[in-house]
C-alpha cells in the first residue's frame, strides 16, 4: 500500500508516535518508557523540593489564558504536553502538599500514594462488581476498617470520593431503615417530611446537604447548642428530640463529629451513642478526618464511643494522608446499608460463575455503578507506612499545635480564639478593625508563599486559622508562619494608623 493512501486517522496519530495500528499505544514502548521516566522523575524532584518552592503562588494570568485553547484534533508529542505541564500546571496547586500548608482540612500525599495510583491508573479497573482482585483488594481494606473501628463481621464498608458523599449514603441507609425500602419507589410522603435529623451547630454543611439531597430538605436537620469547645450540648439535644416528639414530629438520626472543621472539636461520642440507643436513633458520626486518629494509640481514646455509630464517614485522603480522593463509608448492619442501593439490573446480572460472579459488588451499596481503585493506593499507604506510623504523623500534627499555641500564649501581640483540641488553632494579631487587619494577614500570608493558613469566624470574631495536617509541618514552619504574622501585622496596623491619622 502506498503511504499516501493509509487512511488519514492513521497519519494524524502517527505523527505523536502513539497510536499504532489504530490504536492508542505506541509504536515503540522504549521512547514512551523514557518519556515516563522523566516525568516520574520530575514528579520525584518536585516532592523533594517543596520547601524550597512557595506555599502558594497564585497563576499568573498569562498562564490561565493558555487553557482557553482549541480542542486539539491533532495529536502533540507527550514531551511536548508534559513540558505544558511542567510549566504551567505543577507550580501554581493549592499548596497542600508543601509544609507551610496550614489551611483547611487537606492531606498532603505521599510519593508511595502517588506510585501507587500510577498502578491502580493502569490497571483501569472497575471497582463497581465482578470477580476480580482488586475488588478483594477493597474488602481486605473493609476487613481493616472493621478491626481500626471494632465493627462486627457483618458491617459493610465502601469507598467513595469524600466524607460529604460519605454523609449523604449515611442518611439514606438511615432513612430506608426507618421508612422501609419502598421510599426508594414511592418517596419520602407524609411520615418522611415529619422526620428530623440533629447535629451540632458547628457540624459540616454536607450534613444539612445531604438531608437536602435525601429528600427532607435542609431545615429538617436540627442544629444544636455547643459548649464552649463547640462540642454539641447533650442535655439540649435531648430537649429539642423531646420537643419534637411532643409536636408529633419525629426524630430518626443523629449526626456527633469526631473532629469539627472549625477547631476540631470532639462531640461526646459515648453520651451521644447511648442517648440513640436509648430513643432508637440511628446514630452517625462525621469523622471526616478525626475518625482515623484511632490509629493513633495517643488520640484514639479521645474517640471512645466511636465504635457504638451505626455508621461512620470518614476520609482516607485527609490525615491518613492517602491521594485525593478516598471517602469511606461504614455501616454496622451491612444488610441495611445493602437495602438501601441495590437494584436488580438485567445487565448487571450475577452468575455464580465467570467473570460475572462474585459476591461482593459494591454498586449494591452506593449509587456509583462505575468506580476506580481508590483502595489500591490506601492498601499500599497502610502496608508501606503502617499504621502506627500514620498515627504518630497526627499525634505529631497536634504536638505542632500545642507548641503553636505556646507561641501564641507567649506573644502579647497575638490572641488565642480556640485552643488546639486537636490539630486546629484559631488565633489573630491584636488590633483595632481586628477582623479587617487579620483577614489582610491571612492574604499577605498566602501572597507571600511562606504560609498558608485559612480564616474562620470564632464567636462572631474573625480569626486565621491554622490546621496542621501536613506530614511535612515542623516546627521551624510553625515558626516562620508566626515570624510573618508579626511582620504583616506590624505592617498593616501602620497603614491602618495612617489612613486613620
Ligand atoms: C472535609 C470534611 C467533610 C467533607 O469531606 P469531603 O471529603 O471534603 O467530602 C465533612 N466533614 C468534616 C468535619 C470535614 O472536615
Amino acid at each position: 500500500m502506498q503511504p499516501d493512501k493509509k487512511p488519514r486517522l492513521d497519519a494524524r496519530a502517527s505523527s505523536a508516535d502513539l497510536g499504532a495500528d489504530g490504536t492508542l499505544d505506541p509504536a515503540d514502548w522504549s521512547v514512551l518508557r523514557a518519556q515516563g521516566h522523566r516525568m516520574l522523575d520530575d514528579m520525584f524532584d518536585h516532592l523533594a523540593s517543596l520547601r524550597a518552592q512557595p506555599t502558594w503562588q497564585p497563576p499568573p494570568s498569562d498562564v490561565r489564558a493558555r487553557f482557553h485553547a482549541p480542542l486539539p484534533l491533532a495529536p502533540q508529542s507527550l514531551d511536548q504536553v508534559h513540558d505544558e505541564f511542567r510549566r504551567f500546571i505543577l507550580p501554581y496547586g493549592s499548596g497542600n502538599l508543601h509544609p507551610g500548608f496550614m489551611g483547611w482540612v487537606q492531606g498532603g500525599g505521599t510519593p508511595v500514594g502517588m506510585l501507587a495510583d500510577m498502578l491502580a491508573a493502569g490497571l483501569n479497573a472497575n471497582l463497581g462488581g465482578r470477580d476480580h482482585m482488586p475488588l478483594v483488594v477493597e474488602q481486605q481494606i473493609g476487613e481493616w476498617v472493621r478491626q481500626i473501628f471494632d465493627f462486627p463481621e457483618d458491617a459493610s464498608g465502601l469507598f467513595v470520593t469524600g466524607t460529604s458523599m460519605a454523609n449523604l449514603i449515611a442518611v439514606l441507609v438511615a432513612r430506608t431503615a426507618i421508612l422501609g425500602a419502598g421510599v426508594r419507589a414511592s418517596g419520602i410522603g407524609a411520615r418522611g417530611a415529619g422526620l428530623r435529623a440533629y447535629s451540632s451547630s458547628a457540624v459540616h454543611g454536607c450534613v444539612a446537604q445531604a438531608m437536602d439531597l435525601a429528600g427532607f430538605g435542609s431545615s429538617s436537620l436540627r442544629r444544636i447548642a455547643t459548649d464552649r469547645s463547640q462540642r454539641i450540648d447533650v442535655e439540649a439535644l435531648r430537649a429539642a428530640i423531646a420537643a419534637d416528639r411532643r409536636e408529633g414530629l419525629e426524630p430518626f438520626l443523629v449526626v456527633g463529629s469526631a473532629g469539627t472543621v472549625d477547631v476540631g472539636a470532639i462531640d461526646d461520642l459515648q453520651a451521644l451513642a447511648a442517648m440513640c440507643r436509648e430513643q432508637g436513633l440511628w446514630f452517625h458520626v462525621d469523622g471526616a478526618y478525626g475518625a482515623l486518629a484511632m490509629l493513633s494509640s495517643e488520640l484514639a481514646p479521645r474517640l471512645a464511643g466511636l465504635s457504638e455509630a451505626d455508621s461512620i464517614g470518614f476520609d482516607f485522603h485527609k490525615w491518613a494522608q492517602v491521594p485525593y480522593d478516598a471517602g469511606y463509608i461504614l455501616v454496622r448492619d451491612g444488610d441495611r446499608h445493602r437495602a438501601a442501593f441495590a437494584a436488580p439490573a438485567a445487565y448487571l446480572r450475577r452468575e455464580t460463575r465467570g467473570l460475572a460472579g462474585g459476591s461482593f459488588w459494591p454498586c449494591d451499596y452506593g449509587p456509583d455503578l462505575s468506580r476506580g481503585f481508590r483502595a489500591l493506593k490506601t492498601w499500599f499507604t497502610l502496608k508501606a507506612y503502617g499504621t502506627e506510623q500514620l498515627g504518630a504523623v497526627m499525634a505529631r500534627n497536634c504536638a505542632l499545635a500545642r507548641y503553636l499555641e505556646a507561641r501564641i500564649n507567649a506573644l502579647p501581640e497575638l490572641e488565642l480564639l480556640a485552643p488546639a483540641q486537636l490539630n486546629i488553632v484559631c488565633f489573630r494579631y491584636r488590633a483595632e478593625s481586628a477582623d479587617e487587619v487579620n483577614a489582610e494577614i491571612v492574604a499577605d500570608l498566602q501572597e507571600s508563599g511562606i504560609a498558608a493558613p485559612s480564616s474562620t469566624m470564632i464567636d462572631g470574631r474573625f480569626a486565621i486559622r491554622a490546621a496542621l495536617f501536613n506530614h511535612r509541618t515542623q516546627q521551624s514552619d510553625v515558626d516562620n508562619m508566626i515570624d510573618a504574622v508579626l511582620r504583616f501585622g506590624a505592617e498593616r496596623v501602620g497603614k491602618h494608623r495612617l489612613l486613620a491619622g
